[in-house]
C-alpha cells in the first residue's frame, strides 16, 4: 500500500494517520505538546473552473512542494490530505512555535504568486490554516487533534480566509 500521494509526490493522508498515532504514544509517554496545522487552498474551485483542471493539478503540485519545505524539521511530516487539503504534524511543538510554522507556510504560498484572478481576496492564490496543539493524555486523541485543527481552519474560512486560527489545548 503506497504511502506517497500519486499527484503531489509527498506523503498521503494513509502516512499522515500512521505517524500522528505513533508520535502520538511517544508524546503521551514524554509529556510534550504535539501541534497539527491543516491548511486549506482559498477559492480552490474557482481556480479549477477559470484555469481547468490540470492547471488545478499543477497548482497543488506546488503547493504541496512549498508546505513540504516549510516543514524543515526531520520529524515533521507534510501529507495531501485530500484534495485540496493538506496537514503538518509537527512534534514537540507548542502553540507558539506552530503557529508561526503555519505562518510561514501561508507566507510562503502568498511569495509564489500563482495567479488566482477568480479568487475574491487576493490576485495570487492563498490558505487557511487551522493550528491545534494538545499534550497527550486519557482525555483527548489524534482524532481530537485533527477536529480542534478543523475547527480553526472553518474559523479562518469565515473571518477572511488567507489566514491561520491557532487553538491551544495543551
Ligand atoms: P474555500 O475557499 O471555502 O476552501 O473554497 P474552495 O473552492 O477551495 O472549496 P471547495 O470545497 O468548494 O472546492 C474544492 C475544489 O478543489 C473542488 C475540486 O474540484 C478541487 N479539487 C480537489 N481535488 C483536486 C485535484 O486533485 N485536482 C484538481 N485540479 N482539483 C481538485
Ligand atoms: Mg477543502
Ligand atoms: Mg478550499
Amino acid at each position: 500500500l503506497s504511502v506517497i500521494d500519486g499527484l503531489t509526490q509527498i506523503p498521503n493522508r494513509r502516512r499522515f494517520d500512521e505517524y500522528l498515532a505513533s508520535e502520538w504514544t511517544r508524546h503521551f509517554r514524554s509529556g510534550k505538546p504535539i501541534s497539527v496545522v491543516l491548511c486549506d487552498i482559498d477559492f480552490f474551485k474557482r481556480y479549477n473552473d477559470n484555469y481547468g483542471h490540470q492547471a488545478g493539478d499543477d497548482c497543488l503540485q506546488q503547493v504541496a512542494a512549498a508546505i513540504a519545505e516549510s516543514a524543515r524539521r526531520s520529524s515533521d511530516l507534510a501529507a495531501r490530505y485530500g484534495g485540496e487539503e493538506f496537514a503538518v504534524i509537527l512534534p514537540e511543538t507548542d502553540a507558539e512555535g506552530a503557529f508561526a510554522i503555519s505562518e510561514e507556510i501561508r507566507q510562503n504560498i502568498e511569495t509564489l504568486k500563482l495567479d488566482h484572478v477568480k479568487s475574491k481576496i487576493n490576485d495570487y492564490v492563498t490558505l487557511s490554516s487551522g493550528v491545534a496543539t494538545m499534550i497527550p493524555g486519557d482525555d483527548n486523541s489524534p482524532d481530537a487533534l485533527v477536529a480542534i485543527a478543523d475547527e480553526g481552519l472553518y474559523e479562518a474560512k469565515a473571518t477572511g480566509r488567507n489566514r491561520s486560527v491557532g487553538k491551544d489545548l495543551s
